[in-house]
């Protein structure tokens, strides 16, 4: 579903460009809005969410899918943790949907569906993993990368169930953006991928504001 922020970018209290390969690891308090921005199209924002006070508690896709009943993410979402609770909420959308079944790509997957000599190239698993090791003060470890969203990117269901990556629906200048239900740990990968249209074979620059509530 599409729907408009009524938020302007000038006014926000932070923003942030992230680098295609870069990742973003940040806390938003409860109350605050986050909006990613797909600056330049077709790019996927591989992210995970945490409980900032009890980092046990995180992203769920299977609780969100089946609270609200649909495959896809969109404005309406409401993000839920492992224990039900509700992270934070989409409130506003341009893209139109998002994908939490295709999971993040890593170096052995890219080994598995493209070719062997691909085990070398960067990867959203290493982002995160790179991203918890230069901070430790979260607490996170490898055990916590565990299933995600993938913003702008689209997987969609066929009639069958079937699932494949797809030409991307996202455009330069669309966005989406969160409400924090809690305080809550935000870790975004901007996916380095170049072996299938999740990007148009072409890594971009997002962009991540966050406007304060307090
Ligand atoms: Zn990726």
């Amino acid at each position: 579903m599409i729907k408009e922020s009524t938020l302007q970018t000038s006014q926000a209290q932070i923003r942030d460009v992230v680098d295609a390969g870069d990742y973003y690891f940040k806390v938003v308090k409860a109350g605050d809005r986050l909006r990613i921005t797909d600056l330049e199209g077709n790019q996927a924002a591989d992210t995970l969410f945490f409980n900032a006070n009890n980092t046990a508690e995180r992203y769920s896709a299977m609780d969100t899918l089946r609270e609200q009943g649909n495959a896809y993410l969109t404005a309406g979402s409401v993000l839920q943790s492992n224990l039900n609770n509700p992270l934070l909420e989409v409130v506003a959308d341009t893209c139109g949907r998002h994908d939490t079944l295709g999971g993040a790509c890593s170096t052995e997957s890219n080994t598995v569906r493209y070719a062997l000599e691909k085990r070398c190239m960067h990867a959203c698993r290493d982002s995160w993993l790179l991203a918890v090791s230069e901070h430790p003060e979260y607490g996170l470890s490898k055990r916590d990368l565990s299933h995600n969203i993938n913003f702008f990117m689209n997987v969609p269901v066929t009639e069958a169930g079937g699932l494949t990556f797809a030409d991307g629906i996202s455009a330069p200048g669309k966005y989406v953006e969160l409400e924090a239900k809690m305080d809550v740990i935000v870790l975004v990968s901007n996916c380095p991928q170049l072996n299938n249209p999740c990007n148009a074979y072409n890594p971009t620059p997002i962009e991540i504001a966050v406007w304060s509530a307090a």
